[in-house]
């Protein structure tokens, strides 16, 4: 099971359905998340034959239940020096990416500008906030130190208690929801072809070269393979010989409706516990838990306690919001939670292990992995995120 849903959680609604599988195709890209359509998407735009196959239905992975932030600097922590740069570059190339996704789907991706607080409540969140604060701007990233007053005057529906924040005015948001959407529709607009509900069995290799793809419904030749099948690209049944450190991350999280009794927020707020992101529809989305427990999709009563005691903790109005949807979905965690970019083998092309910044990062992926297929060029900002630097780490292991 992909995930378990209950109530509104998006997703690709009506539209057209499913595309044939062809025999042939410039490039095959295994798995609509987020990261495959979006590669999918600048390849067909740069007048390549491309075939996304989906063995559930476009988005049904991590990509419809995440958030949606654009979280450069409130994501920022020790050890994340090395992704940053990559994170930086893709929050730019949001603003292009955005403009022609909205242009060419004729959709809007309820792009939200107002900006992320992060805020502590008491004391000790407070030393706890100013570490993480010297951090960022040790790092360079846009990130501003507000006082308690100051974190209301901004979301006076947050409790007294709030003691601090912090503001990161570059941290924006989308609606996961209405990106997939128009990913799916900007995408067959340029010619590309969707086939869901069919599974990639298996690669074709031919003279050590990958070839193409086997399927349920038949065999595809590709020039280049692209694999983007999130948290499944760990599993190994694809190409066992890689050993791919990709693991699940399990997140559970929810939609309450904000109505004018419930007072509402306008930034996306995160606490300790719990981040809460308002929607251009009036949903808040509160989320996420972390948890390593394989590719289990249960909701459980202990993990929707903790998001609403988290929420209740900083938004009193929280208790008086309908709930419009539970959900859970898998991370596609790396062993060093950084994306996984690159040529593995000959034809076969990595794009997976994006964590919880895939759709930070989806538009330097697919800038990056486009680049590589079109021009055969590495992007230097996304050089150090190939499989080769695990290899280096672990000596003797196989990459
Ligand atoms: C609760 C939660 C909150 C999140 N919030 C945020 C956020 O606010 N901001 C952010 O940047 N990121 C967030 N993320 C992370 C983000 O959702 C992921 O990094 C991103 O969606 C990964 O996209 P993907 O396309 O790689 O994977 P997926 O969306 O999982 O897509 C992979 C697809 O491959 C398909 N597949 C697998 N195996 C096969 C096969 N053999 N044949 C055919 N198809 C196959 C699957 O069915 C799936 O649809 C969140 C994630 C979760 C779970």
């Amino acid at each position: 099971m992909h995930a378990q849903t209950i109530g509104r959680r998006g997703g690709p609604g009506p539209g057209p359905g499913s595309d044939r599988l062809p025999e042939r195709a410039d490039v095959a890209v295994i798995g609509a998340g987020l990261i495959g359509l979006s590669i999918a998407w600048r390849l067909a735009k740069a007048g390549l034959a491309v075939a996304v196959i989906e063995r559930a239905k476009a988005g049904d992975g991590a990509s419809l239940a995440a958030t949606g932030m654009l979280a450069a600097a409130a994501e920022h922590e020790p050890g994340g020096e090395a992704l940053s740069p990559l994170c930086l570059e893709s929050q730019r190339l949001w603003h292009p990416f955005r403009d022609e996704l909205e242009a060419e789907s004729g959709l809007t991706i309820d792009y939200r500008r107002e900006g992320t607080l992060v805020i502590a409540l008491g004391r000790d969140e407070v030393e706890r906030l100013r570490f993480r604060y010297d951090l960022q701007r040790r790092d360079h990233l846009a990130v501003e130190w507000l006082s308690g007053p100051a974190i209301r005057a901004r979301e006076p529906g947050l409790r007294p208690t709030v003691t601090a924040g912090l503001f990161c005015p570059d941290d924006h948001q989308v609606d996961p929801a209405r990106v997939m959407v128009a990913l799916r529709q900007a995408f067959r607009a340029a010619g590309g072809r969707l086939i869901e509900e069919t599974a990639v069995t298996a690669l074709i290799r031919e003279g050590g070269r990958v070839t193409g793809v086997e399927t349920v419904a038949g065999a595809l030749r590709a020039g280049t393979v692209v694999l983007a099948s999130g948290a499944w690209a760990g599993e190994g049944s694809l190409v066992p010989d890689l050993a791919l450190p990709v693991r699940p991350l399990k997140g559970q999280s929810m939609a309450l409706q904000m109505t004018p009794r419930s007072g509402s927020l306008s930034h996306v707020v995160w606490t300790e516990q719990v981040h809460m992101a308002p929607k251009g529809d009036g949903s808040l989305i509160v989320g996420a838990t972390v948890e390593e427990t394989g590719f289990d999709p249960h909701l459980t009563a202990g993990g929707l306690f903790a998001l609403l005691e988290g929420a209740r903790r900083a938004l009193p109005g929280v208790e008086e919001m309908q709930v419009a949807g539970v959900w859970s979905g898998f991370r596609p965690t790396s062993d060093d939670d950084a994306p996984i970019l690159g040529e593995a083998l000959p034809g076969l092309v990595l794009a997976a292990g994006h964590h919880r910044n895939g759709y930070l990062l989806a538009p330097v992926t697919a800038e990056a992995v486009s680049t590589l297929i079109l021009r055969g060029e590495t992007l230097p900002v996304a050089a150090p995120f190939g499989l080769a630097r695990f290899a280096a780490r672990n000596p003797g292991e196989s990459a």
